[in-house]
């Protein structure tokens, strides 16, 4: 779908084409594309000649002598075409206007979404569709006016921005691109964004227009009437469909996600979103008493979260199971559950399928977490075993690893009724280098209050 400065080149090269020639006659191959009344639209362009362009929000205008102006919407694959009169005409032509010298210019659109109308030029900016655009950003001196329509809404500040009514110019692509560079995640309410970081979105966004602009600027010196009039260019994006690749600024991966039904890529690291609470993530190796500290934790107003527990109601249904079984041969399933003790030992004789059972259970033990995070009214800790292996941890605001000797972890393993061999060994490669990744170690080699004295100091502070 063209963007605002995909229009903006199109705009220049029907300059280039167009500008001072003079309408003849109009075909209009498919009534629906024109809005009003179709004679009169073929009329009022009748012997008119187009004296100017403008660009509004994504609207083409084509200003005419006769007082009238051309109001044309690409959408999602409308084109121009520049032609010599006796051209054959294609399939997805859809109106010509055929021009006194032997020329004519033909909107072309496959997807046949694109829209035109004609009015006054008294009058064309205050009705619709145009009486429903707001500035572009260049029109803007300051954030006040984003300010003022964002201050009660709820509503993803990506959401917002894509609202043309409000400012116009910003598209899916350009959004994801600001939203980056000023480090907001495209979820964060509209409400909750300071002024000041609007001001800097305002910024990016005239920054990130003008790139692109310039980049589509150096098509138009090339451009060949052969070729559709079309805003189609490379622009370097930082972000936009740059899923699972490194971020540029924090080495994370990209994350995709759906804001509104609009797919979004973002930084997880870079654009947090203070709209959700906190969310602290604790790890350390079997029998380390995590469930301890995370006892001790809650007592700070913490919701816990236990992904153990998560994984076990995940195997409780069908969509996992049928997912795991494509993975592990005769999976065994008791009362419509995954029988854990067998899938243990299975693990045990084959340990190269576990990697590939943990690819699929981690990613749906994310989704309920970060599922969870959005609906909770307080601050979430997550224990999970893998949690620097996975999206847990650029998720986390804050880690907390809990270390542990081995006699304190026999006993623990112990005490749990555990077979201690068979967790030792489902757990042997448990990464302790990930201990250096914590914001915060919490040792386990002494008593409960020695524990909770630890527990205080990290968040009394
Ligand atoms: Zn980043």
């Amino acid at each position: 779908m063209p963007e605002f400065p995909e229009v903006n080149v199109v705009i220049k090269k029907l300059e280039l084409r167009t500008l001072g020639k003079t309408i003849k006659s109009v075909d209009v191959l498919r009534e629906q594309t024109i809005e009003g009344d179709l004679d009169h639209f073929k009329k009022t362009l009748q012997g008119s000649t187009i004296s100017s362009f403008e660009q509004i929000g994504k609207f083409i205008v084509f200003h005419l002598s006769n007082q009238n102006v051309i109001i044309s919407h690409l959408r999602m694959e409308g084109k121009y075409f520049f032609k010599e009169e006796n051209a054959p005409l294609g399939k997805h032509d859809l109106v010509v206007f055929h021009f006194v010298d032997n020329t004519k210019l033909v909107y072309n659109d496959t997807r046949r979404f694109g829209r035109m109308s004609v009015e006054s030029e008294s009058n064309y900016k205050d009705v619709p569709p145009l009486c429903n655009v707001g500035p572009n950003p260049f029109e803007m001196k300051d954030a006040s006016l984003l300010e003022k329509a964002y201050k009660n809404k709820s509503i993803a500040i990506k959401t917002a921005l894509l609202d043309q009514s409000i400012m116009a110019g910003l598209g899916n692509i350009y959004t994801d691109e600001v939203l980056y560079i000023t480090k907001v995640h495209p979820e964060t309410p509209a409400k909750m964004v300071s002024r000041s970081k609007l001001e800097e979105i305002l910024q990016a966004s005239k920054e990130v227009l003008l790139a692109a602009m310039k980049a589509g600027g150096s098509t138009i010196h090339s451009f060949t009437s052969e070729e559709g009039i079309t805003g189609d260019f490379q622009v370097q994006l930082q972000v936009y469909g740059k899923r699972n690749s490194a971020c540029p600024r924090c080495g994370t991966k990209f994350r995709k996600i759906f804001v509104n039904g609009r797919g979004t890529t973002y930084c997880p690291k870079c654009q947090k979103n203070p709209g959700i609470p906190a969310l602290f993530g604790i790890t350390g190796p079997i029998g380390a008493g995590k469930s301890t500290v995370c006892e001790l934790i809650a007592k700070h107003g913490f919701k816990v979260l236990d992904c153990d527990k998560i994984v076990h109601e995940l195997y409780k249904t069908k969509e996992m199971q049928d997912k795991l079984s494509r993975i592990i041969p005769g999976l065994k399933i008791v009362n419509n559950d995954i029988d854990r003790a067998w899938l243990k030992s299975f693990l045990i004789k084959f340990p190269n399928k576990k990697a590939q059972l943990e690819k699929v259970v981690h990613k749906e033990v994310v989704d309920v977490v970060e599922n969870e995070l959005k609906h909770s009214k307080q601050p979430v800790l997550v224990e999970a075993a893998f949690l620097f292996e996975t999206d847990l941890y650029v998720l986390c605001d804050k880690t907390i690893f809990v270390n542990v000797d081995q006699k304190k972890q026999f006993s623990n393993l112990e005490s749990r009724n555990d077979d201690i061999g068979k967790a030792l060994l489902l757990n042997s490669n448990f990464d302790y280098s990930n201990m250096k990744k914590a914001t915060y170690v919490i040792n386990n080699d002494k008593n409960i209050a020695n524990l909770e004295k630890q527990v205080d100091a990290i968040f009394c502070k």
